[in-house]
């Protein structure tokens, strides 16, 4: 057990936050997973929102074992990437051209070099809170006021590289306007989640998204949706232009991968044909557009029609609802559930958390508290606060109603201690 660094491949996996030893999961089944000791759990995480027909989908899982049977992996071209290809680009026609790579870190890291190679600048903002994988110039958040410029997050990462990295306030246009104002003729591309998923879940204005669409636009910058959490999350296609963004650039991952490991990226056709081998701006991979990964990701967007938005809605909804309803019966205070679609952040703490330091003003320990009390009743929650916990398209109202013993257990827990 103890090969693995802390006995995990992925440190949000570890419980670290929550605290307590992880759950080994041994399969996982439509709304459920179950651990090598046979216990079930509703799953409201979704391996991270990736799993949004529910687990091992029959669907996906023929799929890839039709694909398997055919070869692993051929590091050359094959029609399956553009069947993909071409699927993503009907629900999201802005991507007139699209890249597959292997993990959604890889696609913002490489939708940042083409911003760099296409305008010529280095300087990349991003918003204290969101979460772009783990390249090094994207492992910044804020320092202390409006924006600053930014110290790294992670050890190992150089302080030159992320001083090429300026941090702004999410939902605070008059501080973007200032960073442009000061920075402006640097910045290659603003890169931003149009719905927070990674400090809770967090709603951009619309006065914000249009604001960077305007103020990029002035300033010769392009503008990276990083859609790697939403994209075919909250509607077939991607959601930025629907809330007033304009992108240059999109990246997804997660869902469209149907389970396996997945990035994409794409946008106007002038912007990605900088990229090799038309342009100047190299990016590679040995298993980019693997053949396994094509095929379960065009069987997940087969499920994907718009019915099936809203039936999510409806589940997330109802599961907001029990959340909301269960913590006033239980007098716990305060919480705020913050929904969009199926994306859901629980926070002890008054709402709205409209950025990252509301976000942090969340009780950790009232959520570890009530996680732990869920979990043992059967319900897998995000193992650690201020992250999304997701619906999925396998729970049904059966599952939320006996989940809710679960629920009030964990409110009941969430009130005993210290805050
Ligand atoms: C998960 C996530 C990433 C990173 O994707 P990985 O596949 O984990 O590398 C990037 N951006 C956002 C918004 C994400 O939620």
């Amino acid at each position: 057990m103890n090969v693995l660094v802390g006995g995990v491949d992925s440190p949000v996996r570890s419980f670290r936050s929550v605290g307590g030893t992880p759950i080994f999961f041994e399969s996982g089944r439509g709304a459920y997973l179950v651990d090598v000791d046979g216990r079930r759990y509703l799953d409201l995480v979704g391996s991270w929102g990736a799993n949004i027909l529910g687990n091992a989908p029959n669907s996906i899982v023929a799929a890839v074992r039709r694909a398997a049977a055919r070869g692993l992996t051929f590091g050359a071209p094959a029609p399956a990437e553009h069947e993909l290809a071409e699927r993503i680009r009907r629900a999201a026609p802005e991507l007139q051209r699209i890249r597959f790579v292997s993990s959604g870190t890889e696609a913002v890291m490489s939708a940042v070099r083409v911003a760099r190679g296409f305008t010529g600048r280095s300087r990349v903002v991003k918003f204290a809170g969101c979460y772009h994988g783990h390249s090094d110039g994207l492992l910044a958040r804020a320092g202390s006021g409006v924006a600053s410029l930014s110290l790294p997050d992670s050890a190992g990462v150089p302080p030159s590289v992320v001083r090429e990295t300026i941090v702004g306030r999410y939902n605070d246009s008059n501080g973007l306007a200032e960073l442009f104002e000061r920075y402006g003729e640097s910045i290659a591309a603003v890169v931003v989640e149009p719905v927070a998923g990674n400090m809770g879940v967090v709603p951009a204005e619309a006065s914000f998204l249009s604001a960077i669409s305007r103020l990029a636009r002035r300033h010769g910058a392009l503008v990276i949706a990083d859609e790697v959490i939403t994209g075919f999350r909250l509607r077939r296609g991607t959601i930025h232009a629907t809330l007033g963004l304009t992108a240059d650039l999109v990246t997804l991952g997660k869902i469209i991968g149907g389970g396996m490991p997945v990035g994409a990226y794409g946008g106007r056709r002038a912007v990605m044909e900088t990229l090799a081998p038309i342009g100047p701006v190299y990016q590679a991979g040995t298993l980019s557009g693997n053949p396994l990964t094509m095929v379960a990701g065009a069987a997940m967007l087969d499920g994907l029609d718009p019915p099936a938005y809203v039936r999510l809605e409806r589940t997330a909804a109802a599961l907001a609802a029990t959340l909301e309803t269960v913590a006033e019966q239980e007098r716990v205070r305060p919480f705020t559930v913050q929904r969009v679609g199926s994306m859901l952040g629980l926070f002890f703490a008054r709402g709205p958390i409209a950025d990252e330091a509301d976000s942090r003003r969340a009780s950790r320990k009232r959520y570890a508290r009530f996680f732990h009390a869920a979990l043992d009743r059967g319900v897998y929650l995000p193992p650690a606060p201020l992250e999304s916990a997701f619906v999925s398209l396998a729970i049904d109202r059966r599952d939320l109603a006996r989940a809710e013993p679960a629920v009030r257990a964990g409110f009941r827990a969430s009130r005993s201690g210290s805050s």
